[in-house]
């Protein structure tokens, strides 16, 4: 057994803890995986060949064959397989093989981040094929870079808001490169979803719009991690037929996983509910454990300001033990840049840094392999990215790593550390983009008119007729688009290319200013804005804390202050909900129906509490707002009156007094959950519960997408209702709290203060509604 081998790690870290009240809920070893090779694809160029083997390749996994043979024979294909499965072989031996052989042929290459665009594009130079002329085109190339890269480059690198912005509206100065346009690579294509996913799948039928206008018909190759259905979310982003390769034939060590769920504190949160130890301040105790074993530890943490805390919290307690370890620990700060980023791989790989906390920018695109333990301090949302970070421990064939997964206090963290199979056995989420909604659909027709006058034959790309013509007819009133006999042409002297914002919620944007120094901090949605930067809203800025002195919504501009209170800020908000539309109604008898259709939000933020870091409240303080209308797609059920009431077995036997707590117990918990079937995070939806609603007649639950149009959240918690509901029960009973807290069914972003809130409330009304769900549709 070797000195860093994870069982014995975990050991140590747990040396000295209460055995009975322990932190551990699961531990397993996941098992290591043979290595399959293939023969080098017969296809391939001589030269393409020998300089991959001169750069390493010993020769191709099967994976790699396989999905390059597949792009040479003309397929779409994905590839999907684990970290370090050596996925960029799969593109580079068909593109380098046509860039050297074909003279004229030209490939693009697409990544959701720069960096690893940058990365890409040094690794090809050093391949030094003489044929291979690659660029990297971003917003930083410089104008003489890119009129060289116009002319000359067969491979340019780039990311979708250049190709938004630029690329596609100058399309004739990229005459020569669309022509001859042969493979597109989209790398990292799992990070396409949601709303984001939705935008760049119609930006990618307007790439292979003006690429048919030059006579081409590029195959595309794209990369994702591990992900279920790969080959059906990568035909959702492309609009074609893409056939999947799944089996990795790379090999991987054996791993142990531990799942750790911190301690109850002390001291009481909101409403007396007991508060567990923040994931933050817990990883950073396991971080400096670790480093005292002199173990190569990388802590993955949410946000960049955890990411800080977690590495000066474990500088301290090293700092107690031994002032030169604690100089081992570093927080990576450095954004995205891709020097920052070698530094920080050369010192651990030197030994100079021993342990590094992070956010999840290190999980792609960086070259740490064989690091002794990795900690995931809070689920990043997706078992893809879950296994991403946990794939950066270890080395194939070398010691087996340790990773510990720390659970943060909310439900869907609770649920995952006490069903191990939810990790373990559970298949990668796939991914959900809805290219048809038409709030991100309408702006791209309006940039492909732009680009190129729209026929009625080209609307089969953009959902259809039926879909694409109502939004055209309204961009021709708007004046925006002229109509024609053949189709719709621009006409408007601007591009409308500068009011789509691709990761944005297209709903426009408030800057955040510092008042005395008039410097920009940041964007925030103005959707969102009355919530996150009101006046005295506390406002993190990568690590720095400010409070909002002003917020002029019509100015969109938030105004704050350099400040470092002792509390921290949560708005108020009523929140009314209308049925706008019923696209499916599910009525299961027994008094439940179930629900998918589009919906009318009105919130109005009307104060905010003060509330210590723990959730004890201080104060509240009124605030008066304009209210805030949100169209968009919502599930929802129905319960009847009988089945809430009726005390028989079967019914959930509430006095009336106790529905809205109960409801409103079960909508957090539902929020919390969502995330496990749907490709969301919790605060990319919200939620309406009611004892009597105005559309329904009857208590509803509503859970409602928290963008314009929606992004398929509230689609795939309809397609998937039972199993969520089912595990939102199990999430709820298995909290050990008496009556509610932050695990359970208290949440975070509550605009009610967490009231009223009836657990066991929750629990009947899901396990009356659960079995007539379970019954079927009448
Ligand atoms: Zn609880
Ligand atoms: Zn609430």
């Amino acid at each position: 057994m070797s000195e860093h081998d994870g069982q014995r790690l975990l050991k140590r870290i747990l040396a000295g803890l209460d055995e009975s009240a322990g932190p551990l809920t699961h531990v397993e070893l996941t098992p290591a995986r043979a290595e399959h090779h293939a023969e080098w694809p017969s296809f391939a160029a001589e030269e393409v060949v020998d300089a991959l083997r001169a750069s390493g390749m010993r020769a191709p996994w099967t994976h790699q064959a396989r999905a390059a043979e597949l792009a040479w024979s003309g397929r779409h294909v994905v590839v999907s397989t684990g970290t370090a499965s050596g996925k960029s072989a799969c593109y580079l031996l068909p593109v380098l093989t046509a860039l050297t052989e074909g003279k004229r042929d030209t490939a693009l290459y697409l990544a959701p981040t720069k960096a690893l665009g940058s990365d890409q594009v040094r690794s090809v130079g050093e391949l030094g094929l003489s044929a291979v002329r690659a660029a990297t085109v971003d917003g930083d190339t410089p104008l003489g870079e890119r009129d060289w890269a116009a002319a000359h480059a067969n491979w340019l690198f780039t990311n979708p808001d250049m190709l938004h912005f630029s690329l596609l509206p100058r399309h004739e100065r990229w005459a020569r490169f669309f022509r001859n346009l042969r493979f597109v690579v989209i790398d990292e294509c799992h990070a396409y979803r949601g709303l984001f996913g939705s935008h760049v799948a119609l930006l990618i039928r307007r790439l292979r719009r003006i690429a048919a206008r030059y006579g081409a018909d590029p195959v595309f190759l794209l990369a994702s991690a591990t992900a279920a259905e790969p080959g059906r979310s990568a035909s959702a982003l492309t609009g074609l037929e893409v056939t999947e390769v799944t089996e990795d034939g790379s090999p991987r060590g054996a791993r142990t996983v531990a799942l750790w769920e911190p301690p109850l504190e002390s001291e009481t949160g909101e409403h007396g509910a007991p508060v567990r130890r923040q994931a933050g301040a817990e990883a950073a105790r396991v971080l400096a454990d670790l480093v005292i074993e002199g173990a190569r530890t990388l802590a993955f943490v949410r946000s960049r300001h955890g990411a800080e805390l977690t590495a000066l919290g474990a500088k301290r307690i090293l700092g107690e033990v031994d002032n030169r370890l604690a100089g081992k620990i570093a927080a990576y700060r450095g954004g995205y840049l891709a020097e920052d980023r070698r530094g920080l791989e050369s010192a651990l790989d030197s030994g100079s840094l021993l342990g590094v906390a992070t956010t999840n920018a290190l999980e792609l695109g960086i070259d740490i392999a064989g690091l002794d333990a990795v900690l995931v301090a809070g689920y990043p949302g997706t078992l893809a990215s879950f296994w991403q970070q946990a794939g950066r421990a270890g080395r194939a064939g070398e010691d087996e790593p340790l990773v510990v997964f720390i659970a943060r206090d909310d439900p869907l963290d609770t649920y995952l550390v006490h069903h191990p199979e939810a990790i373990f056995d559970r298949p990668v989420e796939s991914t959900v983009l809805d290219p048809a909604n038409p709030y991100v659909l309408g702006p791209h027709l309006a940039c492909a008119t732009a680009e190129l006058p729209l026929t009625r034959a080209g609307l089969a790309e953009f959902g259809g007729a039926e879909t694409a013509e109502p939004l055209l007819t309204e961009l021709t009133e708007q004046k925006v688009v002229r109509a024609r006999p053949h189709g719709w042409f621009w006409s408007s002297r601007d591009r409308p290319h500068g009011t789509v914002d691709l990761r944005g919620s297209g709903g426009g944007q408030i800057a955040v200013v510092e008042g005395d120094t008039g410097r920009l901090l940041g964007t925030v949605d103005a959707g969102s804005a009355p919530n996150s930067v009101h006046e005295g809203a506390v406002h993190l800025h990568q690590g720095e804390s400010f409070v909002v002195d002003s917020l002029d919504l019509d100015e969109g501009i938030a105004l704050v202050h350099a400040e470092r209170p002792d509390w921290i800020t949560t708005p108020r908000e009523v929140v009314d909900i209308r049925v706008l539309e019923t696209l499916v109604r599910q009525d299961h008898g027994g008094g439940v129906t179930s629900c998918l259709g589009s919906v009318e939000v009105t919130s109005q933020v009307i104060g905010y509490l003060r509330k210590l870091p723990s959730g004890k409240v201080l104060n509240q303080v009124p605030l008066d707002l304009p209210e805030q209308v949100l169209r968009t797609r919502a599930v929802w059920y129905t319960i009847g009156e009988d089945l809430l009431r009726n005390n028989a077995p079967g019914g959930a036997g509430l006095d009336p007094a106790r529905i809205p707590g109960a409801l409103h117990a079960a909508e957090h918990a539902a929020i919390g959950l969502l995330p496990l079937f749907a490709t969301c995070d919790r605060w990319d939806i919200g939620g309406v519960s009611t004892a009597l609603h105005a559309d329904t007649g009857e208590a509803t639950v509503f859970v409602h997408d928290g963008h314009p149009g929606g992004a398929g959240f509230a689609d795939r918690g309809f397609a998937a209702l039972v199993p969520w509901l089912a595990t939102t029960r199990k999430a709820i009973s298995a909290c050990e709290c008496p009556a509610g807290c932050p695990s359970c069914v208290q949440s975070p972003k509550c605009g009610n203060g967490n009231e009223p809130l009836d657990k066991q409330g929750a629990m009947a009304v899901l396990g009356a509604v659960l079995p007539v769900l379970r019954s079927g549709v009448t």
